[in-house]
């Protein structure tokens, strides 16, 4: 089979996203790789279709549990055999998953950093023979990034353990000092290197100073404006997560919250009802993100500055990684101004210091300049986009929408696909993805994304042959739910 032949039969997408044929390629060569994609740009299949291509095990680290559980549940949907080793797994578990290894039936395998660490794991991994180990989240590697994991050190050991087998490392924020230390923390050798757009073109960047009492009054706008749809809402500290969350909830928007101060249940639990559309709006600290992968978040607000541009782009890109239009809205003070001075002061250490004051001045041009928000980020990335000029869709290239200006003048619009939808209709496919969902016990987005429930109203397929011709939708799908979505189609149609 050709990679275009695997990515039709298991994915149902026709062509690759930029980059990712020759990055697959070259893993397939047997080169080390480094890649630095944004988020929704489509890292997860540039080593998904190698390993199903190669026949070899992938070995995949990956920073958290969740965001591991999340993967091979979708690779599942998808036909393809991936399994999870994690400390929550009782032996019986375990153990079928070390028998999946030796049988080779696995194609992927997700693994902590922690517990690649563990002696025991070199032993049996290299028994296991792995083609080669794709590092998600490589950035986490590096001091110098936003988001340091120390157990990611332990990855120093892969090239000693496991000379021959290639090395993939992927992340969605390298300055360039964090895709330095990637590179040679991992002993990456003469690593192809792909860097793609920092560009989200998807992503509308709006920017808003507002006094304090206007932010509650623009952040409830901008929550009806995506009603029924996912949002993120990020609090500079636990005690804002807190009030907001109470205010929203005090209005009639159940909103939850997260933040580290939370006991693990609650936190989880909040985190698995947002996850899996049981609430829309979820109310965080930074600590709410990382490896959050929900495609389908609409609109991520933040109610103060970020430190840096480079969390911002991190924060922010949490919005649309379906590829599908969203929505990124920085509500800012000057009061939020001198928060940030106030810490940076505090500060002992020097180089600390003055490396905070740099971000602190690019956080500050950033939504101070009147210069097309989405070109900045890119300059800050050490890009120069050469095929457009302005990204046309911000607020300082296309102003500001309707629902954020200052007196509320025309109702909302929600989101387009193409044409107009019906919304009862969608609704309706909505309810039934939901319910197979809780049957099948994975997220709705892991049963059929947000675009390819629009796309089969926009279609209306009537027979399995139609079914493949929607994006989304491949064979291994159509084997294994095509009659059941053909089925809800008709009745959310005659709805
Ligand atoms: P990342 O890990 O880079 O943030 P993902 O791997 O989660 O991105 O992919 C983002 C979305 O893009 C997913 O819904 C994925 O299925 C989709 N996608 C990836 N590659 C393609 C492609 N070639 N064509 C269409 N959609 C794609
Ligand atoms: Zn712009």
């Amino acid at each position: 089979m050709d990679l275009h032949d695997t990515l039709r039969e298991y994915w149902g997408y026709d062509s690759f996203r930029p980059k990712q044929q020759e990055i697959v390629q070259s893993i397939l060569d047997g080169h080390d790789v480094a890649v630095v994609m944004p988020t929704g740009g489509g890292k997860s299949l540039c080593y998904q279709l190698p390993a199903i291509v190669s026949g070899r095990l992938c070995v995949v680290i990956s920073p958290l549990i969740a965001l591991m559980q999340d993967q091979a549940s979708q690779l599942a949907q998808l036909g393809v055999s991936a399994a999870v080793l994690n400390s929550s797994q009782d032996a019986e578990e375990r153990k079928e998953v070390f028998r999946k290894i030796y049988r080779n039936e696995l194609k992927l395998l997700y693994l902590s950093p922690e517990r690649l660490a563990v002696p025991s794991t070199t032993e049996w991994l290299t028994q296991a023979n792995p083609g080669f180990f794709a590092v998600d989240e490589a950035h986490c590697i590096s001091e110098w990034g936003h988001e340091f994991r120390p157990e990611y050190r332990q990855l120093q050991l892969l090239r000693d353990h496991f000379p021959d087998a290639p090395i993939a490392a992927f992340t969605a924020s390298a300055t360039r000092k964090v895709r330095h230390d990637i590179l040679t923390q991992l002993k990456l050798r003469q690593p192809r290197t792909f860097i793609t757009s920092f560009a989200r073109r998807n992503l509308r960047y709006y920017v808003r100073e507002s006094a304090k009492k206007d932010k509650e009054k623009l952040l409830l706008r901008a929550i009806r404006h995506h009603k029924g749809e996912s949002i993120i809402v990020y609090a500079s500290t636990i005690k804002m997560v807190e009030e907001t969350t109470a205010m929203l909830n005090d209005r009639g928007i159940p909103a939850l919250c997260y933040h580290g101060k939370m006991d693990t249940d609650s936190r989880r639990t909040n985190q698995e009802q947002w996850m899996n559309g049981e609430a829309d709006v979820m109310v965080g600290t930074l600590a709410f993100g990382l490896g959050i992968n929900k495609p389908d978040v609409r609109c991520v607000i933040h109610l103060s500055l970020p430190k840096s541009p480079e969390q911002y782009y991190q924060e922010a890109g949490r919005a649309g990684r379906d590829s599908q239009p969203a929505d990124c809205l920085l509500l800012w003070s000057r009061g939020d101004i001198g928060i940030l001075v106030h810490f940076i002061d505090q500060m002992e250490d020097q180089n600390n210091k003055d490396a905070a004051w740099q971000r602190y001045h690019a956080v500050k041009n950033l939504v101070e300049n009147e210069t097309c928000r989405m070109r900045q980020i890119c300059e800050y990335f050490g890009e120069t986009p050469k095929a457009w000029d302005k990204c046309g869709d911000c607020d300082v290239c296309a102003g500001l929408p309707d629902w954020l200006q200052k007196d509320d003048s025309k109702p909302a619009r929600s989101i387009i696909y193409k044409a107009e939808l019906d919304d009862s209709k969608l609704g309706a496919l909505k309810a039934w993805r939901r319910d197979m969902a809780r049957r099948h016990r994975v997220a709705p987005y892991v049963i059929l994304h947000d675009r390819t429930l629009a796309e089969l109203l926009l279609r209306r397929p009537v027979t399995m042959e139609d079914l493949l011709l929607i994006p989304g939708i491949g064979p291994q799908k159509v084997r294994k739910y095509g009659e059941e979505i053909l089925e809800a189609l008709f009745t959310a149609l005659e709805s």
